[in-house]
């Protein structure tokens, strides 16, 4: 695993900031790293589906090279048993990466969900934990800012939860980023007002989420992070269960905060003929739903989309909390 030099880059897109950058990474690697080409070549033609439910939609991908991710074996014991995929000595030679600060480094994404797809783990093996990266999250949500950046909570759809990493799709590919503007303007509760910040609940859209709005690096960081520690512990895990989106639009933050119940549905667990193999991470909350199995994208109903989303969003009692304790945050 070697990093990759801009002028190596020239050849395969703009160089002129690290969004695009970024982009001319996936072109890359597409060309020179064989998994990645065919995985990227076998996503044009994935098929896909979309389910209306009035004021939003759900889209449904059906992709069968995510069944490493979607079944993974999160377990201590098979996680302690493999080697880490995130780690630089086990990475494959033809895998290349953008260096990000003193911690980071970007990496191409070789089972992408999205038509450029990054992963960008630590360069140390630590644990998936959010609380000490929030302002990380932030500076990558700026600097890459044609993508949204995703985290996947422990045990809530990171298939490494022992090495801490985020990972950022190109925009303007998941039904929320669509969604967001009128879901604010009149489907959401502004619970939380400074000029600096403000934070809006949304009720009415099959799962439970915040949106935090700010120009300010540190207000936002630390109102992340008030917000964060209001919210349930886990009872099996390090952190309270939760995945993160953010992009980065005309110099303000845009932070999605999707509290979560569990990790996966009864319907994942289920005997074959009722069986949807889906494992709700960031993308999934954010209106699109990755299903590696193919009977499962032709089974697969408006019922079964509101029993997912019932099970892994939090509930209108503990969200109801939730919001009246941030409207006391000061
Ligand atoms: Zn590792």
């Amino acid at each position: 695993m070697t990093n990759v030099s801009i002028s190596d880059l020239r050849k395969y897109g703009k160089t002129y900031n690290l969004s695009v950058l970024s982009v001319a990474l996936v072109n890359h690697q597409k060309a020179n790293w064989k998994l990645a080409s065919s995985n990227y070549r076998s996503l044009k033609q994935i098929r896909k589906t979309s389910f209306d439910f009035d004021h939003f939609r759900i889209d449904c991908q059906f992709n069968p090279e995510r069944i490493r991710s979607s079944a993974a074996d999160t377990g201590i014991q098979s996680i302690q048993a493999r080697p880490c995929f995130l780690c630089n000595e086990n990475r494959p030679e033809e895998q290349n990466g953008i260096p990000y600060g003193d911690e980071f480094i970007i990496l191409c994404n070789p089972y992408p969900i999205f038509p450029y797809h990054l992963t960008i783990p630590t360069l140390k093996h630590i644990p998936q934990l959010i609380e000490d990266h929030i302002q990380d999250f932030l500076h990558l949500t700026r600097d890459l800012q044609d993508f949204t950046v995703l985290y996947n909570g422990p045990e809530c759809g990171a298939s490494a939860p022992d090495h801490f990493h985020f990972q950022a799709g190109i925009r303007d590919f998941l039904p929320i980023e669509d969604e967001l503007p009128s879901l604010l303007a009149d489907k959401s509760e502004r619970i939380f007002f400074r000029p600096e910040v403000e934070v809006y609940a949304i009720h009415d859209y099959l799962r439970k989420m915040l949106i935090l709005k700010s120009d300010e690096e540190k207000i936002l960081a630390d109102t992340l992070k008030k917000v964060i520690r209001l919210l349930e512990p886990s009872q099996s895990g390090p952190e309270p269960m939760l995945n993160l989106l953010g992009y980065f639009k005309s110099g303000v933050w845009h932070i999605v905060l999707i509290p979560r119940r569990t990790g996966r549905p009864s319907e994942y667990y289920a005997d074959e003929f009722e069986k949807i193999l889906v494992s709700p991470a960031a993308v999934e909350m954010a209106g699109l739903l990755i299903l590696p199995r193919e009977e499962d994208f032709f089974k697969i109903s408006k019922e079964n989309i509101h029993s997912i989303y019932h099970q892994v969003s939090i509930g209108n009692d503990e969200f109801h909390t939730l919001t009246e304790q941030i409207k006391t945050l000061t």
